[in-house]
């Protein structure tokens, strides 16, 4: 749903238009997802924007590196949204670059015998029962499993912490004691560590609780795979940014801001970028929690007490032909989590020689100590999985492979973790904060990260007499569905 775009000043607050003539100006320190939201929303609502950022390229960790082999742009890590990012989906289709999204409504799951499993929620049925042909196509789980799995999902949506509780459950400690072993390892870890990025040990149940209120049983179109066919580098970093231009953003990038100046009251004055003072009425950080407590120190409870982050390892491997005759896979009960094959026009007009090698990715989520930090071992474990599912990758010749992890992918959501997470008001009257590590009810996420964004956004707009549209509406849950969660 689109939101509405006008700027209707607020006569409670001060608007320096009124003195200057010229639109407030507000300054975004960060050119990843947030701040990018963030500056489409300041701007929407009249105000001058001046986004900058430190990296070349605009996306942050939603980027692309070069492959020099191709001279073609490759996904750091493949990166995925649900239906149920309805923030993120507004953006992109706002930005014009919607079209290079696809929509998978199956899920293909690849049991541990191999055998494939095409889970797609029905779209003609009531939430929760739309869910039915999704777990009936399971069949790596016997019918009994089928239907301990729907309790459990059930029990998960109407969970809420004891009131006595300090801390609220591990998911591994909840469903250990409600789920058969093998649901729990073939369904909630593998669903729970890719949607959170972090290892189900670890990941406190409010989080799982809002993957299955929010990713399955609220809306038939919830769980609906939106995967990016376009490097994440020519989406967010090229065509997003320049749609964000031509609307008037100013963008510098490959520029550190180095402090957050404030004058004698306290209130922001502006960024320092060397020796250059950027004039501000408003500031959003839009930056990771260690830099926003670099910049402004004192602001944030000490970071690396309360924030811990999660890695992300994607595996890049370059084959001689195509190994996966899937859009994706869910592999589960092995170390690949999920597997990617890139669209072959997805570099259609980029591609720097006629190298006919294929692109596929396995992307394993919450990858700490993996194969003992053993890289050769990944690898050979990783091919030898994908041989023994895909047939065409015993053919297939392996060219060449590249590892990456990201240690910090995304906010490790431990219990109480959100407790921590700042909102977008500071303590300081226009400094903002951006970014999917701040208190958006959502995981460390796209979703996560453009919801910040614009709540930073309407909470400047507000400190200089504008506003900003709301957020975009989540998917509409039915009665029962409300009645469930809230029980
Ligand atoms: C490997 C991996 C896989 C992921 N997979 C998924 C997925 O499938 N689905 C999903 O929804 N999410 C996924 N995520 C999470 C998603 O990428 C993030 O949640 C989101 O991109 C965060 O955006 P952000 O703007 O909050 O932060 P960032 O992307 O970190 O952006 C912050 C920006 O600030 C800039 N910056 C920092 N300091 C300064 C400074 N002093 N001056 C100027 N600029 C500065 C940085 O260069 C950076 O560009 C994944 C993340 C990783 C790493």
């Amino acid at each position: 749903m689109t939101t509405s775009h006008t700027s209707i000043p607020d006569p409670s607050a001060g608007d320096p238009a009124a003195e200057t003539g010229q639109p407030p100006q507000v300054v975004i320190v960060g050119g990843g997802l947030a701040g990018l939201a963030a500056a489409a929303a300041a701007s929407e609502a009249g105000l001058a924007v001046q986004l900058i950022e430190g990296r070349r390229q605009c996306g942050g960790r939603a980027a692309s590196f070069e492959d020099v082999s191709e001279g073609t742009l490759v996904d750091a890590c493949q990166h995925v949204a649900m239906g149920c990012c309805t923030n993120f989906l507004d953006l992109c289709r706002l930005a014009g670059i919607e079209q290079w999204l696809r929509r998978d409504r199956t899920l293909w799951f690849i049991g541990p015998d191999g055998r494939r499993a095409a889970c797609t929620p029905a779209s003609w049925l009531p939430a929760p029962l739309h869910l039915a042909p999704l777990l009936l196509g399971m069949r790596h789980f016997s019918l009994r499993e089928k239907l301990a799995l729907a309790v459990g999902m059930l029990r998960l949506a109407s969970w809420k912490p004891a009131v006595a509780e300090a801390v609220e459950p591990t998911a591994a400690a909840w469903l250990a004691a409600r789920q058969p072993e093998r649901v729990i390892e073939l369904f909630w870890q593998p669903v729970i560590e890719s949607a959170l990025g972090e290892s189900i040990d670890l990941v406190g149940l409010s989080a799982v609780k809002k993957v299955a209120v929010d990713g399955f049983l609220a809306h038939p179109t919830a769980a609906d795979l939106w995967v990016p066919t376009r490097p994440l580098g020519d989406l967010f970093g090229d065509r997003l940014v320049g749609w964000l231009i031509s609307r008037g953003v100013s963008i510098m990038t490959g520029r550190q801001v180095a402090a957050v100046e404030r004058d004698s009251r306290g209130r922001t004055v502006g960024v320092r970028v060397g020796d250059e003072l950027i004039a501000a009425d408003a500031v959003i950080l839009a930056v990771p929690w260690r830099a926003a407590a670099r910049l402004v120190p004192g602001l944030l409870p000490p970071v690396d007490n309360a924030f811990a982050g999660s890695p992300i390892t994607a595996v890049h491997l370059w084959f001689d032909q195509p190994i996966i005759d899937l859009p994706h896979a869910v592999l589960v009960g092995r170390v690949s989590q999920w597997v990617f094959q890139e669209e072959q026009n997805a570099h259609a007009g980029m591609s720097a020689n006629d190298d006919q090698s294929h692109h596929c990715q396995v992307v394993i989520s919450a990858s700490r100590g993996l194969c003992g930090g053993d890289r050769k071992l990944l690898l050979e474990t990783v091919v030898g999985e994908l041989k023994g599912i895909f047939p065409a990758a015993r053919e297939a010749r392996l060219l060449r492979s590249r590892i990456v992890t990201d240690p910090t992918a995304v906010l490790s959501v431990r219990p109480g973790v959100d407790r921590v997470r700042p909102p977008a008001e500071s303590a300081v009257p226009n400094l903002f904060l951006a970014g999917d590590w701040t208190a958006t009810g959502w995981p460390s996420t796209m979703e996560g990260a453009v919801r910040s964004g614009r709540l930073a956004a309407a909470a400047a707009a507000r400190s200089v007499g504008r506003t900003a549209a709301p957020l975009t509406a989540d998917l509409s849950k039915n009665r029962l569905i409300r009645l469930l969660a809230r029980s």
